[in-house]
């Protein structure tokens, strides 16, 4: 890699400890009949152990400058596709019925919960993540109600996954070396998805409960029927000046499911 120019523009920062990358890998049961999808392959650093899982392996990155890495990894059971990550619609990549599908990626910072998103609204049954992110991410994605970091992301996320941070990471083990340090996370599908009538709606409603830092839920939930959330608090001990950043997923979900 000695020549090759990093692009900031595209999150370059790649990882160059060899007992990281063994970890991320480690971090997931990953089986033959599986499917891997990676997202910012690089210079195949992570794809390379990647491809010891021996699954079906689909690697996404936009450079294609990385291909005399990144070609060398090709086999019958890893694809690389040189595509925006975010332009593409996954599910055309997915020919087989695979028993799980895993991803695992050093993302692209910039644009993590894009991805994330993406990932999410494409529909498809994903069993774990488990991604590098910068730090203050993880600990936004992973807060407990009460924490400052806590927010709408987090009551997103929590919707779908169990989201734990498995460990920290230096920037000094990154090249070039970023301005961030850095976590690896992990979000396991939930086994038993909440019970909620309309999901759209929920989001609505806790994107608009954290609309207004510091505002409590009766200035940032004006349009709904406030009494109604008021009873769901007060079962909660909870009182009028109550704010978003107070209430667990489950307060949200006996809310959303009192008011729509
Ligand atoms: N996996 C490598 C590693 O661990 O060393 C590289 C990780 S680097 C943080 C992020 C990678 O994502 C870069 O290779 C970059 O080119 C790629 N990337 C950036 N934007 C992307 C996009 N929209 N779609 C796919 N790949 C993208």
């Amino acid at each position: 890699m000695e020549k090759f120019r990093y692009k900031k523009s595209l999150g370059q920062n790649f990882l160059k400890d060899e007992n990281i990358l063994k970890r991320i890998k480690d971090s997931v049961l990953v089986k033959e009949n599986d499917l891997v999808i990676e997202i910012g392959p690089g210079s195949g650093a992570l794809t390379k152990y990647l491809k010891e899982y021996k699954a079906d392996l689909k690697c996404f990155e936009i450079d294609e400058r990385v291909k005399p890495y990144l070609d060398k990894l090709k086999d019958d059971k890893t694809e690389i596709i040189y595509q925006d990550f975010l332009q593409v619609n996954i599910k055309d990549y997915i020919d087989k019925d695979y028993a799980n599908i895993y991803v695992i990626a050093n993302l692209p910072y910039y644009i993590t919960t894009p991805i994330i998103k993406r990932i999410i609204d494409s529909g498809i049954k994903i069993k774990q993540m488990v991604l590098m992110v910068q730090e203050e991410v993880a600990d936004r994605f992973t807060a407990l109600p009460g924490n400052k970091s806590y927010g709408s992301i987090t009551v997103y996320l929590n919707y779908y996954f169990k989201v734990q941070k498995l460990f920290r990471v230096s920037r000094s083990f990154f090249e070039p070396v970023p301005n961030v340090d850095s976590a690896v996370i992990s979000l396991e599908a939930l086994d038993t998805p909440y019970d909620i009538k309309d999901p759209a709606k929920f989001f609505k409603l806790v994107n608009d409960a954290f609309r207004l830092k510091r505002k409590t839920l009766k200035n940032n939930l004006k349009d709904y029927d406030f009494e109604k959330v008021l009873a769901v608090l007060m079962e909660h001990n909870l009182g009028v000046n109550t704010r978003a950043e107070e209430l667990s997923i489950d307060i949200f979900i006996e809310i959303a499911n009192r008011i729509f």
